[in-house]
């Protein structure tokens, strides 16, 4: 059994280290040693992650907890302000304990459970009910426990040992294959995870990941592109295209008689969507998978509903049942990344679809469609927009699931949104624009400060002849200028049509617009 104090006491010597190929190797040399049975709350320790961050516990309840725990008389005044960290502040208040008999030895399973306990004390009096259990918990460590025991609570570990660390540490306990500690990691979402596989394998390369059931993958990402053709051009024509659903992203994980549901942050959904449940277990054909669909709230006829009704399904703990009626929701599936024991991970996507059509019972799909020629794509485009949907998304028939990646694989072709926007200035224009101001920084007026805000570029949806009348009247309104930027009095006000919006670490907007045209003056 691995104490918790080895933790505490690698956590502190990790916190002094600096170089990151240092910290892998000392977590390398601490998991070599660590027993099977330790491995997963071990790891999670170390991580700050104890109890999967469920019993989150703030600063300010345990603190007065812990001083009442050594006499209150006895915390210095400035202790919390003069500690870097509250990890350190919690170290140095249970240094002032009055000494009693040596604090028993704890194991990293027993300090977890302990932690899990705090999460299910919900409801009623629970308040009073943790402060207990946080009491009898501190009691029992040293005060560099208690440190460390107090940043997994908080969730914040300052060690220097994220998980890219810690993977590392597996790589180097796997033979040095870094690749396949990251595939690994990949298929389970879970570091405690993949380090429970690498010693159970220890020194042997590690064995193709299947999928664990009830543990939910990262989901795969996909990328933007400016229209449907273009999106299907990039994979030289051979994609599907389907809806693109404006709901929640659902994780399916069904086994026997137990289905649990995910969300994209792998949150449990399960008790939010008991209707969800139940028509899974009635209608998929398949005893053991793992599907992704997307959740969207409907009405009596069974059209899609704005986004916001699904929400308040999941805010509700209490009263669910009462949601089911008032707020319908329909799942309908696009993945399928397991089956049985076989991971479809690396299988491509068109052989994904196949087993999916198969698996799914009586449960719908997203309409979808392998479009001939970009003029079938774009009018799959214009009828799910019609349709009033978000848009589609275009994904490459050979592209394997990718968990966690935002790559190429799938590409998303969102519906364009219109804003009046104004000129702040132009670029001159180079090649076939050359002699022309071209390139326009479009901005927003921030209403409390009335300053204009740029968040974007364009130099697309003019002709010639616009680009040429617009040269004129921007050179008339011109007030600077700083390399090939010329700067103009905010006057001349577009129409421009986006697609997206991405956070932008440039602009003091925050946001950037995406493919951004503009299609009149004002
Ligand atoms: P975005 O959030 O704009 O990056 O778009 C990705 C999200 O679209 C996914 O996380 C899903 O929730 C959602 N989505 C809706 N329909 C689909 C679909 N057919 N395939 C994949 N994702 C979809």
């Amino acid at each position: 059994m691995t104490s918790f104090r080895e933790v505490a006491t690698l956590c502190e010597a990790l916190a002094q280290t600096g170089s990151r190929r240092a910290l892998a190797q000392q977590v390398a040399d601490f998991l070599a040693n660590v027993d099977e049975e330790s491995v997963r709350p071990a790891v999670r320790l170390l991580l700050g992650q104890a109890g999967r961050g469920e019993a989150a516990v703030s600063g300010a309840t345990l603190w007065p907890v812990l001083v009442r725990l050594i006499g209150s008389d006895r915390v210095p005044p400035r202790l919390q302000h003069e500690a870097v960290d509250f990890g350190q502040a919690v170290e140095r208040l249970l240094r002032e304990r009055p000494s009693g008999p040596e604090p028993p030895v704890l194991s990293v399973r027993e300090v977890e459970d302990r932690i899990r306990a705090l999460g299910r004390e919900r409801g009623p009096g629970s308040r009073g009910r943790k402060e207990r259990l946080l009491a009898d918990l501190f009691a029992q460590l040293t005060p560099l426990e208690a440190k460390y025991v107090a940043k997994n609570l908080i969730r914040e570990m300052r060690t220097g040992a994220a998980e890219g660390v810690v993977l590392d540490a597996l790589a180097l306990l796997a033979g040095g294959d870094r690749r396949a500690v990251e595939r690994a990691h990949q298929s389970l979402g879970d570091v405690a995870e993949v380090a429970a596989r690498v010693l159970a394998s220890r020194g042997q390369p590690l064995p193709p990941s299947t999928l664990a059931y009830f543990r939910p993958l990262r989901p795969m990402l996909a990328q933007s592109a400016e229209s449907a053709s273009e999106a299907v051009a990039v994979f030289k024509g051979r994609a599907g295209i389907e809806e693109k659903l404006d709901g929640a992203r659902v994780q399916l994980h069904r086994e026997g008689e137990i289905c649990r549901l995910y969300s994209r942050r792998l949150l449990e959904l399960t008790p939010s969507l008991p209707d969800v449940v139940t028509a899974v277990l009635q209608k998929l054909a398949a005893p053991a998978v793992i599907l992704e669909g997307e959740v969207v709230p409907v009405d009596g006829a069974g059209r899609p509903l704005p986004f916001q009704e699904l929400m308040r399904r999941f805010r509700r703990v209490k009263d669910v049942e009462r949601l089911v009626g008032e707020v319908p929701v329909r799942l309908q599936l696009f993945d399928a990344l397991q089956v049985g024991d076989a991971s479809l991970l690396d299988c491509p996507y068109r052989e994904r679809w196949t087993i999916l059509e198969r698996v799914r019972g009586g449960l719908p799909t997203v309409r979808r469609l392998v479009p001939e020629d970009a003029a079938a794509a774009e009018a799959f485009y214009g009828r799910a927009v019609a349709d009033g949907l978000e848009g589609v998304m275009v994904k490459g028939l050979e592209a394997p699931y990718t968990p966690g990646v935002r790559g190429r694989g799938w590409l998303k072709v969102k519906r364009a949104t219109s804003v009046d926007l104004v000129i702040v200035a132009a670029d001159r224009g180079y090649g076939r624009r050359h002699g022309w101001l071209s390139n326009y920084h479009l901005a927003a007026r921030d209403d409390e400060t009335g300053r204009f805000e740029p968040v974007g570029k364009t130099f697309k949806g003019l002709t010639d002849a616009e680009f040429r009348a617009m040269t004129e009247r921007l050179s008339a309104l011109a007030v600077g200028e700083e390399g090939a930027t010329v700067f103009v009095e905010p006057r001349v006000v577009v129409e421009v049509l986006f697609t997206d919006l991405q956070r932008s670490p440039t602009y003091r907007a925050g946001l950037a617009l995406r493919f951004a045209r503009i299609t009149r003056r004002r």
